[in-house]
């Protein structure tokens, strides 16, 4: 009887939730600021609990575009990372399928590093507007999804695209311990700016130059060892995949720093507007870079210092130890006093006298 009872209450709320709680469309003037998107007006989602952010993704809000590009992106990872690891594990003769290729491991790192970022993404975006709390929480986890996939791409970048000829002088004389701490120190440090400019030293939009030029410095340091591979005079068939990541990732960037399309046209673009064009820019970018890794791939045994699992599994435990650590301390330190919910909202009276007890 609890079970059909507790079903009947689901149906009834989601019919009640669907019809009466959820508009589509919302004025910017009804949002909490941290939900509120520059030049956006419309499309707001009124979500309260997570049930109803959860049902709202089937509405045509402003979040929609960015709620789905991540969403079928994470589920499309899914199979490609399943895809490359049969591959790794022997493919289709089924023998030695305890021994994944070493070769492998920096591409499925990068493969992983993407899931993790835009299942991040997908999440924050999905329940970012059930309070100022949950807004902002949620977007400490997308920073650190961001943040992981530049890791994981800086080292598969460094295992597979590092130039041949170490007497050029140039990056393979740099050493993987130098590199590495290199990049996990600017990614660390992008993921401590965005936390700061965002969550503790609000309202920011006078600093993003600073968020702007720190983005730049972390995707300058990835691009360090297929840099100086340009400048080593070699060339390979992965380099006009490289470029489209490239161009890619600048074209998303320049959308999001500039507002457009939705400055020109605000109530035309506000269901794709400059953030869910990052988004697909990101996600599409990525998987060029995938690609081109692929292509690199053979390369690894023949470069001098490869990286062993031991070197790329410390790298990413001390980012993630390190990030979450502080994600934790600023969303559970930090944000204590911003709003959890409406305190007339009945769920959240639940939930809050259910935690107390
Ligand atoms: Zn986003």
């Amino acid at each position: 009887m609890g079970i059909l009872e507790t079903a009947t209450n689901w149906i009834r709320f989601v019919a009640g939730a669907t019809q009466a709680q959820l508009p589509s469309h919302g004025s910017d003037l009804s949002v909490d600021q941290c939900d509120r998107i520059p030049f956006i007006r419309k499309g707001y989602r009124h979500a309260n609990t997570v049930s109803e952010s959860i049902l709202s993704c089937f509405t045509l809000s402003n979040e929609a575009a960015n709620i789905w590009s991540h969403g079928v992106s994470s589920l499309v990872y899914i199979g490609l990372l399943c895809e490359s690891l049969r591959e790794a594990c022997g493919g289709e003769s089924g023998q030695h399928v305890h021994l994944i290729r070493e070769q492998y491991v920096p591409l499925l790192l990068q493969m992983f590093g993407v899931w993790v970022c835009v299942t991040c993404s997908c999440l924050a975006h999905i329940f970012g507007c059930v309070s100022r709390w949950h807004c902002r929480a949620m977007f400490i986890l997308d920073y650190f999804g961001i943040n992981f996939s530049t890791t994981a791409s800086a080292l598969a970048l460094y295992a597979y695209t590092r130039p041949m000829d170490p007497g050029t002088g140039n990056f393979a004389t740099f050493s993987m311990r130098a590199f590495f701490s290199i990049a996990l120190a600017s990614h660390l440090s992008v993921f401590t700016m965005q936390c700061c400019m965002n969550f503790v030293f609000r309202p920011a939009e006078h600093i993003k130059v600073i968020v702007v030029a720190a983005f730049t410095a972390s995707f300058s340091v990835n691009a360090l060892p297929l840099l100086s591979r340009y400048l080593s005079g070699e060339t390979q068939p992965s380099d006009l995949y490289h470029c489209l990541h490239l161009a890619c990732s600048a074209l998303g960037g320049l959308c999001l720093a500039t507002h457009l399309p939705e400055r020109l046209a605000p109530d035309c673009f506000y269901v794709l507007h400059s953030h869910s064009l990052m988004h697909i820019g990101t996600v599409v970018g990525a998987y060029y870079q995938g690609l081109a890794l692929q292509l690199d791939m053979p390369r690894w045994r023949e470069l001098p210092s490869r990286p062993s699992l031991a070197n790329m599994a410390c790298v990413m435990a001390v980012y993630t130890v390190s990030a979450g650590l502080l994600g934790y301390w600023i969303a559970y330190g930090k944000l204590k006093t911003v709003d959890r919910g409406d305190q007339d909202r009945t769920t959240f009276k639940t939930a809050s006298a259910k935690k107390i007890r």
